[in-house]
């Protein structure tokens, strides 16, 4: 049988673009090789996330299923500086309150919904050839019993996130250098709803130092902590012999960044680890091309940017449904400036994150941690008017507001690119911590409120 679409691989990408294309009357396979439900990384989703299960017809279900996530919060080290990011600042109800995940469940949540939206889901069912060449696509695939089948459509979506299948066989993908991370992260378990838990906000903490680094905590249930440590990998050169002689040396590395930092150190004096340590290479590159006649990379497979700001699923979801959106039109048509303009989209925001991820790497220009709450000041003067209006744009950006504002945001980092700005920004943060003792950086309201 011809379908309009085939999508390889059923993560967020490619049940979001399956279901969407199917709703609009496509016939639709997708071919995915794991059977699910099966574990992923990526759990802490973005507000802006929200549109996307309304339209899926899921968000009942997230509701059900998931904790609620109303903000996240940076902080030093030692916990002792931190800055609270609530997204109900920014983010009209109900949709400021976004979600945390177990990805196991979430990604079959969106596969099965994909199925009962019409769509064809093979599992176990792993691409090993695709042929763009022709007018149609013909996709080779092996079952779990190693039979190979020939599957053909007018046009193939690869959303098979980092093994990119396209992007690899035609070698377009390109590491991005100075983004070149390595991840560690495992699960901890607690005998009590830990306080970090009951507020729903993800913590990421700066690893100071050469390392260029961060640890993220994101509760996925009520008792478990998902904690992560992503490093450099120019920061691991001197681990050479550990990593060829000692099985271990990847839980001591985890478990020794970790105690470095009392803060999380100190939060999990009563938690067990319950799983292996997992580490993620690899870590941020783009495919050179992105779509043509009949083909489009959505999600991780066309281009994967480090998750620091926890994008990553929204930004597959979101890809999947700006391509969705021009599919129908584009396969009547075949007029690739619909495709041109929806890259463009996508472009757009994946250069506003990787502008907001560089400046997170650069402390000295904006420490993420050391920001104060809309509540500061009495005393208004324009540094302070300009501070605030950073403020709430950093806001929405966390929140995902990262696709169809480009142009504003490009304003906004060049604006911060004056050093001398920031310095007065900085100046009004001593300012208020010694003089005023005004609302200083801990927003304990945020996440008083976990239901909407
Ligand atoms: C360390 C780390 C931390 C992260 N943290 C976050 C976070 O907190 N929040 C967030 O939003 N994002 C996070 N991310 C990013 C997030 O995991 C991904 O961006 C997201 O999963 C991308 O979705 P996707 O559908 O494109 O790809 P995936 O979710 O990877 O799905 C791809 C699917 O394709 C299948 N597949 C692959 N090859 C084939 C083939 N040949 N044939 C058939 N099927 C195939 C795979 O089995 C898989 O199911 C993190 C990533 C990393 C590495």
């Amino acid at each position: 049988m011809k379908y309009d679409i085939a999508i390889i691989g059923g993560g967020p990408a490619g049940s979001t673009a399956g279901c969407l294309l199917a709703k609009k009357g496509l016939s639709v396979i997708l071919l995915e090789k794991e059977s699910f439900p099966r574990p992923h990384v990526g759990e802490s989703l973005l507000p802006f996330c929200y549109d996307i299960f309304v339209k899926l017809g899921v968000l009942d279900k997230m509701k059900e299923k998931f904790l609620r996530k109303p903000g996240a919060i940076f902080c030093n080290k030692s916990g002792e500086v931190e800055t609270t990011y609530c997204f109900k600042h920014v983010v009209e109800n109900p949709k400021h309150l976004s979600f945390h995940v177990r990805r196991d469940e979430f990604d079959k949540m969106l596969l099965d919904n994909a199925r009962s939206n019409s769509v064809t889901v093979h599992e176990s069912t792993r691409v090993s050839k695709v042929d763009i060449s022709g007018n149609e696509v013909q996709l080779e695939v092996e079952g779990s019993n190693s039979e190979t089948d020939t599957v053909t459509a007018r046009f193939v979506l690869d959303a098979s996130g980092r093994e990119g299948v396209i992007a690899r066989k035609n070698n377009w993908r390109r590491p991005m250098e100075d983004l070149d991370r390595v991840a560690f992260h495992s699960y901890w378990n607690f005998p009590e709803v830990p306080d970090e838990v009951k507020r729903g906000l993800i913590r990421i903490v700066y690893l100071e130092g050469d390392k260029k680094g961060w640890i993220w905590c994101i509760p996925v249930d009520n008792k478990r902590i998902s904690i992560g440590v992503v490093v450099d990998k120019d920061s691991l050169s001197g681990f050479k012999d550990q990593r060829t002689n000692d099985k271990n040396w990847a839980i001591d590395f985890y478990e020794s960044e970790i105690e470095s930092s009392s803060f999380i150190s100190n939060m999990l004096e009563e938690a067990t680890r319950d799983e292996k340590v997992w580490i993620n290479g690899d870590y941020s590159y783009s495919s050179k091309v992105k779509y043509g006649n009949n083909f489009a990379l959505i999600g991780d497979s066309g281009q994967f940017i480090d998750p620091i700001f926890s994008s990553g699923v929204f930004i597959a979801m979101k890809t999947a449904q700006i391509v969705a959106d021009v599919l129908p039109e584009y396969l009547n048509t075949k007029d690739l400036q619909l495709l041109d303009k929806s890259y463009d989209t996508i472009a757009n925001g994946y250069e506003t994150v990787g502008k907001l991820i560089s400046m997170y790497y650069n402390p000295q220009m904006l420490d993420f941690s050391e920001m104060v709450t809309s509540e500061m000041g009495k005393d208004e003067n324009d540094d302070f008017t300009e501070f605030k209006g950073a403020y709430t744009m950093l806001h929405y950006l966390l929140a995902g507001d990262f696709f169809e504002k480009g142009h504003i945001y490009k304003e906004f980092f060049e604006s911060l690119k004056d050093g001398r700005k920031f310095k007065r920004w900085k100046s009004l943060v001593n300012w208020d911590k010694e003089e005023s003792g005004v609302f200083y950086n801990r927003d304990e309201r945020c996440g008083e409120n976990l239901h909407a």
